[in-house]
């Protein structure tokens, strides 16, 4: 198939050739010269050549290199430059390009086709010697570092000789001589280190170069990179060829990135960054912080307007927020790339909405836009405005991703990681990030850097994954040897905290003290669309009457799963919980038992006043019963003092309680089986507080659920005392209005999924457990999974954590025969499902496609099911 795509005036090929060919990089430059942007014109090769030369022990495909050769021949005669011209030479950059954008993660080399006569021949065509040699000292360098791998500091050395020699200390002080002399050192150091020279053919330069990006798909930080933001299923890289435009010119010249709207809040407001007298890499790597593209008028008005122009075309083109680098040479306007930018969740919401309003998108593409995970940032803490007030501000940075962090110090990637693992809250210190950095990146809890701006990397990065990060704070010194900052006059290490609000860019002494969020009109209008298209109902899990106020403030539909053991670990609760596993007859259980009620019942009146009118899933007790009682024998004293009994009498019932596989023991409606005493209180609870609150007004919905069932005589038996109890209690209160009980079970044993059919005889619904049945149908042990998950995930055994993400193939199959089977006794028997998976997008969909009715999941999950489940459905 065709290796190499050309893009420029001459042609442009590929019109419908998709990212995984092109890659994102390549597909853009093409389609940008399409519509009539300025691109400089060039050449991309594909991805698959990338795989190939992979497949093949890293050897470039045959007939590559030939159509390379052709699309440069094409690319000469457009330009009426020549590859290694003595009198105006050609000149390319080569860049990776991916399908899926990994800002920084791969290798660029600038300026090639440069060598000694080329150099000559640049000084001239721009009678500018100093820049021509400025730009051939930069190829050796870059070429020496990317393609050779040799250790950029030998350069760094050599040209501070250089400025030494000169008494300067800017790189731009160094006058051309100076940079003559330093491209021999650097050809005599290339020389050294590689034993050869520095190629001085053009198409040598360009073929090694080409698998040096193609290497770079592969190295740690890229594979890192992926593994984090879960990339698969790439062939590699696209590689693209594209002819030079220098921003480095001269201060009518300059570079910049921007967005077409702001990425971090939404509006829509071009809004960017641009250094002058500066070439492309210089803005990306934070290495010089520059101004923002407002400022651009007052350098040069024309230019500013036209990028304003622009910003419209691709937007109305692409009907997309972009993501834009772009060059100005002496004054004309050159676009380097374009993409689909990355922004916060609250930006993405306010972008969606938005451009429903301007009628660049319908609503259904308003609402599939929003990633629903990153709906999460819409419900990220802030800081408390009076903590705020009076916090030790000690300087303030660039607001590069949103949100409040606060943590004790670190400053290196390793260590960022090693105190996340251990649990503690961290704030990465660095000078400037480099993408080496992003393990720790993602593993602290705010990023912080000295220099570099709002298009950093570390602050794209930072806001692709929500996390708060202040950038460019430049009044910080940091000393990452010496493990300290020092600012506003004072020092702190590793064992000082500090707070970054990633909204305004304030560094803060201390730990400031943090709030919930507030939902924004957008957010709304957006769950609104979201609500309309869905079909899936959202429940939550929650066991507490706030709990259950602020799910349905979400949105929430009802409650899914109510963990009633929650409602017993309360101080002044648990003693008689307690009492009741000690109690060796049932009289005493049913004595302690009835200490329990009252608690039960006021907790469930209180459930269902939060959710008037809507369904409230109760589950009946389910953890083994050792959970109650605890194990260290100061607490046991204590408890036994408070019973009255002796502490050996609480060591004997533990050891009675032990089991070799508690998850697999005594627990759910076994529990009930053994002891239908408790089941009757619950129940008893369950119905009295309905009956209270229909007294006064309150519509009650209980669903009482069974946990655990694996065979039909479990939930036969067992509606059979639940629905005696009910009449007993419904009697005993003279109760004569309505009680609309439902009585269901969990599927999560694989045995209950398998004989469906007739568990479903004796059940008004079914809620799958799906994290029983992911421990059951793997043997995985739901708590202690993570002495092997990382070895199962870096060995790719497993693409994901299981109990995260529903395993649809395995798992998925138990789900959707339970469904077929029970719905084969009952057609329309209601089904959800309340493990963890309930809040993942991807198992949302799962749970749409297999036709269950809702989905149950934690408060904070809510909006992105709601959102998840409206993807689904379109
Ligand atoms: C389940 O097993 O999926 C479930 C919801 O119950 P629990 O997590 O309480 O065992
Ligand atoms: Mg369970």
């Amino acid at each position: 198939s065709k290796m190499v795509y050309y893009f420029g005036k001459t042609k442009t090929e590929g019109k419908n050739v998709p990212k995984s060919i092109l890659g994102g990089k390549g597909v853009n430059l093409a389609e940008m010269t399409r519509i009539g942007l300025p691109v400089p014109p060039g050449f991309t090769i594909t991805t698959e050549c990338c795989d190939a030369y992979y497949k093949s022990g890293k050897k470039l495909p045959a007939g590559l290199m030939d159509d390379v050769n052709t699309a440069v021949k094409t690319l000469e005669k457009e330009l009426g430059k020549k590859f290694g011209d003595d009198a105006n030479p050609l000149l390319v950059s080569v860049r990776s390009g991916a399908a899926v954008s990994m800002p920084g993660m791969m290798n660029t080399i600038l300026n090639l086709g440069l060598n000694d006569a080329a150099t000559e021949g640049l000084a001239k065509a721009t009678k500018n010697e100093r820049f021509a040699y400025d730009a051939y000292r930069r190829l050796i360098n870059m070429f020496g570092d990317v393609v050779m791998g040799m250790d950029h500091h030998a350069f760094e050395a050599a040209f501070d000789k250089v400025k030494k020699k000169y008494k300067v200390s800017e790189d731009t002080e160094v006058p051309a001589e100076g940079l003559k002399q330093l491209c021999e050192d650097y050809k005599s150091l290339y020389k050294k280190v590689n034993g050869s020279d520095f190629p001085q053919d053009p198409i040598k330069q360009l073929e090694l170069s080409i698998m040096a990006v193609f290497g770079s798909w592969n190295t740690s930080r890229a594979v890192r990179y992926r593994e984090i933001e879960g990339i698969r299923g790439l062939l590699g890289t696209a590689v693209n060829v594209q002819s030079m435009v220098y921003g480095n010119m001269g201060d009518d010249s300059g570079t910049g990135v921007a967005f077409t709207r702001n990425p971090n809040t939404g509006e829509n407001k071009f809004f960017g960054e641009f250094l002058i007298n500066a070439q492309g890499e210089d803005v990306v790597a934070g290495i010089r912080t520059p101004q923002p593209v407002a400022e651009m008028p007052k350098w040069n008005r024309a230019v500013h307007s036209e990028l304003l122009a622009i910003k419209k075309t691709l937007e109305d083109h692409y009907k997309e927020m972009q993501d834009i680098e772009f060059t100005i040479e002496r004054g004309t306007l050159y676009m380097l790339q374009t993409r689909t930018g990355k922004r916060t969740g609250v930006a993405a919401v306010k972008i969606a909405c938005d451009m429903v309003k301007e009628k660049l998108i319908d609503e259904k593409e308003a609402v599939m836009r929003v990633p629903a995970n990153d709906l999460t940032q819409l419900l990220l803490p802030s800081f408390k405005p009076t903590a705020r007030n009076a916090a030790d501000v000690l300087c303030r940075g660039l607001p590069a991703s949103p949100g409040a962090a606060v943590g004790k110090l670190v400053f290196s990637a390793p260590e960022a990681r090693e105190a996340a693992e251990a649990g503690l809250k961290v704030i990465l210190v660095r000078k400037e990030t480099s993408p080496e950095d992003v393990d720790g990146m993602n593993a602290a809890a705010g990023i912080l850097t000295s220099t570099g701006g709002m298009t950093s990397h570390a602050a794209v990065v930072a806001r692709g994954w929500g996390k708060c990060c202040v950038a460019g704070a430049g009044e910080i010194e940091i000393d990452e040897k010496g493990k300290k900052i020092k600012v506003a006059g004072r020092t702190f290490t590793g064992k000082d905290i500090i707070s970054l609000d990633g909204t305004t860019g304030e560094v803060m002494s201390g730990e400031v003290e943090t709030q919930e969020p507030k939902l924004s009109g957008d957010f709304a209008k957006l769950m609104a669309w979201a609500d309309g298209f869905r079909t899936l109902g959202i429940r939550t899990n929650a066991d507490s009457p706030n709990d259950s106020k602020r799910a349905r403030e979400f949105g929430a539909e009802g409650i899914g799963l109510c963990r009633t053991e929650h409602m017993f670990f309360e101080a002044d609760r648990i003693i008689h919980m307690r009492a009741m596993i000690l109690a060796d007859n049932e009289k005493d259980r049913k004595a302690a038992l009835k200490k329990l009620l009252p608690f039960q019942r006021k907790d469930f009146e209180g459930i269902f006043k939060a959710m008037d009118g809507l369904p409230v899933t109760v589950r009946l007790l389910d953890p083994p019963l050792h959970e109650f009682l605890p194990h260290e024998p100061e607490a046991q004293k204590a408890m036994a003092k408070e019973l009255g009994v002796k502490p050996a009498d609480i060591v004997k019932r533990a050891e009675a309680l032990h089991e070799s596989n508690p998850m697999l023991g005594h627990r759910g409606c076994r529990l009930s089986v053994t002891y239908p005493e408790i089941l009757e209180m619950q129940v008893r609870a369950i119905v009295e507080a309905a009956i209270s609150c229909s007294n006064k007004k309150i519509k009650a919905q209980p669903e009482i659920m069974i946990p655990l069932v694996g065979t039909e005589a479990e939930l036969s038996m067992l509606r059979a005392k639940v629905e005696e109890t009910i009449k007993d209690t419904v009697e005993a209160k003279k109760f004569t209005g309505k009680l609309d009980i439902l009585i269901g079970t969990m599927i999560e044993i694989p045995r209950a999924a398998l004989t469906a059919d007739k568990i479903a005889e004796h059940a008004d619904f079914f809620s799958f457990g799906t994290n029983d049945l992911t421990q059951m149908t793997f043997g995985y042990s739901r708590d202690d999974i993570n002495t092997f998950l990382p070895d199962y995930l870096s060995q790719d055994i497993l693409h994901v954590d299981p109990f995260q993400s529903l395993d649809q193939s395995g798992v998925g199959q138990l789900v959707e025969m339970g469904v077929q089977k029970g719905r084969s006794t009952k057609p329309k028997l209601k089904i959800g499902i309340c493990g963890e998976h309930g809040g993942d997008p991807s198992s949302i969909d799962f749970c749409h496609r297999v036709g269950l009715d809702y989905v149950s999941c934690s408060p904070f999950r809510v909006p992105i099911a709601r959102l998840a489940a409206a993807q689904s459905a379109l």
